[in-house]
């Protein structure tokens, strides 16, 4: 596919934030579930700085016969924390309908869920139904790890109008037990960032990491790499939620968890760290063309036995030779103090390349 251009209106421009400062912040129950507990969520929240209250309303359940949301209802008690609380509202939509009722309750922000990201069909009827809205949308990633899908559904807004888009990191389903939830696979957040700078990066640790304990680690990777903000579910009574309740945080713990963040910043004005970082810099491009230079005269051998093979009538795959290397590699990358993963996709990526030249020379 060709490489998009988004025509986007900066998240300093929305007048949903007050100032860019990060971590931005959005918290909020997974659900709402009453008046009351809503009420007393967004309190406590705006006590603690908290100024974009998020609640699901209309709940995409894995299984029927969950708790699926309280529906329209519930949007009467976010409007009553917009007026009385001064904070900014936002909730998922996934239907014609969802947009409907919330467009009319008056929402500042809304969010497109990862289930329904995954359906091209489904954005596309939001994106229709949001047409001459200027209503700030954040994306949630695909729930399976494809990239273009995720872009597409930026897409899709953008073509029917919309510029105040970004996009939400919640990792992504995976049928293997892991430490998490959903498996962050940070590389794809950071190809959205690549491909589109202005892009409003937050991350959500909840969904992420599917339990509170390691929202806190998740959300400094999240600062580390330089994400905008952070979408954090949070329940006056975690112990009692409707859903999620493994993942929601109390106000108070949100508080602890962003006091503790370290924010790092994009650039510095430090003329020693400057300087350092160029030089390092270099020796890094150094290195790296002598990498290059090696892995092309490792081809030239690569090629040169190919002939040999042809000559001689031999099959290019040798498997006990490329067990031998593997192992060998193996051992003196350990010795190196290199992970053993990264020796392992480096080689087989190696090996690959030399397959494919010496497939050439057995055709010439
Ligand atoms: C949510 O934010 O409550 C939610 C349903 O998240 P996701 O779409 O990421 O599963
Ligand atoms: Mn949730």
């Amino acid at each position: 596919m060709a490489a998009t251009k988004l025509d986007l209106v900066k998240a300093g421009d929305w007048g949903i934030f007050s100032d860019m400062k990060k971590p931005l912040v959005i918290a909020g129950p997974c659900s709402a579930e009453s008046e009351q507990q809503l009420f007393e969520t967004a309190r406590a929240l705006k006590n603690e700085g908290v100024e974009i209250l998020r609640a699901g309303i209309w709940k995409p359940r894995t299984r029927p016969n969950c708790f699926e949301g309280v529906g329209a209802e519930g949007l009467g008690w976010m409007k009553r924390a917009q007026q009385e609380l001064g904070m900014k509202i936002a909730t998922e939509v996934a239907n014609v309908k969802h947009v409907y009722e919330a467009l009319k309750a008056g929402v500042d922000m809304l969010w497109i869920g990862a289930r329904t990201t995954a359906n091209p069909f489904a954005v596309q009827e939001l994106a229709d139904a949001l047409r001459g809205t200027d209503i700030p949308v954040l994306v949630k990633n695909p729930v399976n790890p494809d990239v273009e899908l995720w872009v597409g559904a930026l897409e899709r807004l953008n073509m029917a109008g919309l510029k105040k888009i970004g996009v939400i990191h919640r990792g992504f389903s995976s049928y293997t037990k892991a430490k998490y939830r959903n498996i962050p696979q940070w590389q794809l957040p950071i190809e959205i960032k690549r491909r589109f700078p202005d892009m409003l990066m937050i991350c959500d640790p909840s969904h992420i990491s599917g339990k509170r304990e390691y929202i806190r680690e998740i959300s400094q990777q999240a600062m580390d790499l330089g994400f905008d903000g952070l979408i954090i579910e949070s329940h006056i009574c975690p112990e009692i939620a409707l859903s999620d309740a493994a993942q929601q945080v109390t106000p108070a713990a949100l508080k602890e968890i962003l006091a503790k963040l370290i924010i790092r910043n994009v650039d510095t004005e430090n003329v020693e760290y400057k300087e350092s970082i160029d030089e390092l810099r270099n020796r890094i491009d150094q290195l790296d063309d002598e990498l290059l230079e090696i892995l092309a005269r490792r081809m030239k051998v690569a090629e040169k036995i190919g002939q040999y093979k042809k000559q001689n009538n031999i099959t290019i795959l040798q498997t006990g030779r490329w067990e031998k290397i593997l192992e060998k590699v193996f051992k003196k990358g350990e010795e190196h103090g290199l992970d053993s993963e990264f020796i392992e996709k480096i080689f087989t990526a190696i090996h690959q390349a030399s397959i494919d030249v010496q497939t050439h020379v057995m055709k010439e």
